[in-house]
């Protein structure tokens, strides 16, 4: 399998940015998510998980320039996705709804099951 057919598996038809346009807007918002406030120079873990959200979708015909381009944390672009806001506030209300809600999940069925999987791990 050609190798621009194995990117595009895993990076889908998402817009390819340059590192010197994508360092432009990390610096801007301060490596900063603007979704969730994850701080990308806190540990080398945060800054992998840092890319380019385009506020307006570019795959809805948004523009592909800094004005419409936010810093943001993977989890945070993922459930964001392609839904099209009004504005960034509105945007990241929905993020911080979507994550407040998958956080309750976790902390109901996920967690629990794995503190049981550890304790029955430890013996
Ligand atoms: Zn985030």
């Amino acid at each position: 399998m050609p190798l621009k057919h194995i990117k595009r598996l895993f990076l889908g038809n998402k817009p390819r940015i340059p590192r010197e346009e994508a360092l432009k807007v990390f610096q801007r918002d301060q490596f900063k998510c603007q979704y969730c406030g994850l701080d990308g120079l806190a540990s080398f873990e945060n800054w992998m998980l840092l890319t380019i959200d385009h506020v307006h979708p570019y795959s809805r015909g948004g523009p592909r320039h800094s004005h419409n381009q936010v810093t943001a944390c993977q989890p945070c672009n993922l459930i964001k996705g392609t839904h099209h806001f009004g504005s960034i506030e509105d945007a990241r209300r929905f993020v911080m709804a979507k994550r407040s809600e998958w956080r309750d999940v976790y902390e109901k069925e996920y967690r629990p099951a794995a503190a049981k999987a550890a304790g029955a791990a430890a013996g």
